[in-house]
């Protein structure tokens, strides 16, 4: 792979709306991507294997649990600072900000909202250093738009619960030591459970033939009368509310980091059309290529204003799951398409490893369908407008 030799486009001055912790963050983890991530993701997405030697500097970055207080090891930043590390981390590759998303919002978070005091003390500064990794137990084989109808459960055997079931598609799996599992009790309803690698019972088979975050391991979780101590619930939060209440701040991450993907493939295409020559002039200078890279700026620009309003709701408390939703939607499906047509603008050179764009673009086939797909997001806002509700 070539030389990282990304410049972020700002084309609103949009800095002047960040303070200088919000840049001084952000510039730290852009830095530690190009030092760290670059040189050596294409490689990794190649042999479909997550690098686990970043695992350190992503918590060092901050990148794990950047808004739990620091009293459990946490950044203790605010919204818009993890904003802007999810950014950062999938400008330089959408798997890589799926570990650091899957560990903050889908493992820390929950423990941090949901559980006791005992159960923060012990898995959040682990977590945060990285010395633990988790994974988040949501999908599985028949439920994925509609998790509401899981079958895996767990039934109250007096000084323990046996849990039973299987969840599928679950980033960080094969290597997680730790596993937030949605299960349902004797009486149907949602809990989430800390599940330990290690746990009789418990397997996590990796999935493979992945075309997408091939730099991300995914895999399944496989529950086979597995006891898991009492002390293991998470117990201030049931019903499905509390799995989804982990999925708003995920989206919120996946907005910002689709701009980061959005924002190297631009600014790749855009380098390479000032560069390359065709018919005695380089092919920025033609119409067709300027109108790609005039619509992938203009997007971009609406992304990243549309997110930093986000984030000032999110430090206000006030954004709701559906405007996280159109967010999430509209940054994804605007990274998408900058990322077809900024590989068209490298012709064949688009399709090498020589270039990011066509690692974002089919790792973005996945964040277009993880954490709610593009339709069922649109099904949200359309609820939301018209207060009915179209899934059934
Ligand atoms: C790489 C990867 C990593 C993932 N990581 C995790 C993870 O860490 N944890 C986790 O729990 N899950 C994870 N997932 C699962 C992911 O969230 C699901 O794949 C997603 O929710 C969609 O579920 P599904 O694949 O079963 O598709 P389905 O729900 O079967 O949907 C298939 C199609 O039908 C459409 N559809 C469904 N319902 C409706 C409706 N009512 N109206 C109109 N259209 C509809 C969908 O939009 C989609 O286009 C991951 C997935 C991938 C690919």
């Amino acid at each position: 792979m070539r030389p990282d030799l990304f410049q972020a486009p700002d084309y609103y001055n949009l800095d002047e709306l960040l303070t200088d912790e919000h840049k001084m963050v952000r510039d730290a983890a852009r830095e530690w991507v190009k030092r760290e991530v670059s040189p050596i993701i294409e490689d990794y997405a190649q042999k479909a294997e997550f690098p686990k030697q970043i695992i350190k500097g992503l918590a060092d970055i901050g990148a794990f649990g950047p808004y739990i207080p620091e009293e459990y090891g946490g950044a203790g930043l605010d919204q818009i600072s993890y904003g802007l590390i999810m950014q950062e981390i999938e400008r330089g590759d959408s798997g890589v900000r799926s570990t650091a998303s899957v560990q903050s919002s889908l493992v820390m978070y929950p423990i941090w909202k949901y559980g006791t005091e005992e159960q923060r003390v012990k898995y959040l500064p682990k977590l945060a250093s990285g010395e633990f990794m988790g994974c988040f137990g949501l999908t599985e084989p028949d439920h994925g738009s509609n998790p509401g109808g899981m079958i895996t459960n767990f039934k109250d055997k007096g000084d323990h619960y046996l849990l039973n079931g299987a969840k599928m598609w679950i980033s960080n799996a094969p290597f997680a030591d730790i596993a937030v599992v949605w299960a349902k009790d004797e009486a149907g309803r949602i809990h989430g459970l800390i599940v330990e690698r290690g746990m009789e019972g418990f397997t996590t088979p990796e999935t493979h033939n992945k075309w997408s975050l091939r730099a991300s391991a995914t895999g399944e979780l496989i529950f086979d009368n597995v006891k898991v101590p009492k002390e293991n619930l998470l117990p201030n939060k049931s019903g499905l509310g509390a799995p989804l209440g982990c999925l708003d701040s995920a989206r919120y991450g996946i907005a910002w980091g689709a701009i980061g993907a959005a924002m190297d493939c631009y600014d790749t295409a855009l380098r390479y059309s000032q560069e390359r020559i065709q018919f005695d002039k380089p092919i920025g200078a033609t119409q067709l290529q300027q109108k790609k890279l005039a619509e992938m700026i203009t997007e971009i620009t609406k992304a990243q204003l549309l997110t930093w309003r986000l984030g000032v709701l999110r430090n206000e408390g006030k954004a709701t799951t559906a405007q996280i939703s159109m967010a999430k939607r509209n940054n994804v499906d605007m990274a998408l398409t900058i990322a077809r047509d900024a590989r068209q603008m490298l012709g064949g050179m688009g399709i090498t490893g020589e270039y990011s764009i066509m690692r974002h673009m089919m790792n973005l086939e996945s964040v277009v369908t993880y954490e709610g797909t593009h339709d069922i997001h649109l099904l949200i806002t359309g609820m939301d407008v018209t207060g009915f509700a179209a899934f059934k």
